[in-house]
């Protein structure tokens, strides 16, 4: 945060990967974000129902039946439709409050966005709109089609800034650069122009450059963990049985025989995660998953696993974002502020 604040660039946390639980929410705010984003105005509605009264944006276009919740729950929106600013200034109106809009602009990862070209003439429009603040534009980058922030596109979006104000007079207060995928081309030295606020939620929780996944130098990448039970051990050949067709997940299984393995089954499934996403510990390997079983081989001492005992896994974004929204996973938060405080020192403010 530090890092990026000596280059004149606030954090937006985004909790939706957490589901705006407020317990990460509330240590976020105290790390010191300028505000906190999802993109589900269900999760921006449960951090208000904990009464966390930070600056609350929702990263996802509103959908014109929720225009009046955001309006409600949420300070500012990120929008590419005037349709949408149309409705949400009208709600706005009749409730008599404000609602502030960050246009979306498209540089290439086709995802959301308004094509440059018609940037300006939306701009003027949403200017127009009563009840409606124009505080800013921003970019959303590497998401659909993995498409890099870089001096070009950042550029780009920098120089939309300026382009707008000089047609409108000094109009742009946020230009937003991206997701965590933005965060090495803000730290890597480069001018980072008007860019002055990052969203990010995976690097925050994960402690990696979702880029190439690597660790962020000084962020943990095991804060969140995931701790599975063993429900079943036993030796087993190595190789199926019988005819094969497709299994459960429509995939052929190929296995070749390796002879008798020690093969566990540990009580989570697709419905809870990612099964591709999951780093096991030194000893285990993961075979395969269904619904509900994830099915591991102890490649270490050859010793059956015990049922009942526990198993704990690193995991990716993929696995965070459904073990976080599965009912039959328990949430469970350590003290987090009390390692914060060692960690962060004075600049932790409890
Ligand atoms: C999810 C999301 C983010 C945060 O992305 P991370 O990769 O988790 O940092 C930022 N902006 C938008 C529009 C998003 O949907």
């Amino acid at each position: 945060m530090a890092r990026l604040r000596y280059r004149g660039i606030a954090v937006t946390a985004v909790t939706k990967a957490i589901l705006g639980a407020p317990e990460i929410a509330e240590i976020w705010q105290q790390a010191g974000v300028s505000g906190l984003g999802d993109s589900r105005i269900e999760n921006v509605r449960a951090m208000r129902a904990a009464g966390i009264p930070t600056l609350m944006t929702l990263v996802r276009s509103p959908m014109l039946s929720q225009a009046e919740q955001v309006v409600c729950l949420a300070d500012v929106s990120l929008n590419t439709e005037l349709e949408v600013i149309r409705e949400l200034s009208s709600v706005a109106k009749r409730l008599g409050r404000t609602h502030a809009v960050v246009l979306m602009v498209e540089l290439g990862d086709l995802r959301e966005g308004i094509m440059p070209a018609l940037l300006e003439q939306t701009v003027r429009e949403v200017l127009q709109f009563p009840n409606i603040t124009f505080k800013g534009i921003g970019a959303n980058l590497a998401c659909r089609s993995g498409v890099s922030p870089d001096i070009v596109n950042m550029t780009a979006l920098s120089s939309f800034a300026d382009d707008i104000d000089s047609a409108f007079g000094p109009v742009v207060e946020v230009v937003s650069g991206g997701n965590s995928a933005s965060l090495s081309w803000a730290l890597s030295g480069v001018d980072t122009g008007r860019i002055n606020d990052l969203r990010l939620g995976e690097s925050l929780l994960l402690g990696v450059d979702p880029l190439q996944r690597e660790p962020i130098p000084g962020l943990h990448t095991d804060a969140i963990r995931l701790v599975t039970e063993v429900i079943e051990s036993k030796r087993k050949p190595s190789q199926p049985w019988g005819k094969i067709a497709q299994a459960a997940f429509g995939e052929v299984p190929s296995v070749s025989d390796r002879g008798d393995i020690v093969q566990s089954i540990l009580a989570v499934g697709r419905q809870d995660i990612d099964p591709e996403g999951l780093i096991p510990p030194p000893g285990i390997e993961i075979l395969g998953a269904s619904s509900d079983h994830l099915v591991v081989e102890s490649t270490g001492s050859g010793e059956l696993l015990t049922v009942g005992g526990e198993i704990s896994f690193q995991i990716n974004y993929s696995a965070l974002l459904r073990a976080m929204t599965s009912p039959f996973i328990t949430k469970v938060m350590s003290p987090l502020k009390a390692v914060l405080r060692e960690e962060i020192g004075e600049n932790f403010r409890a």
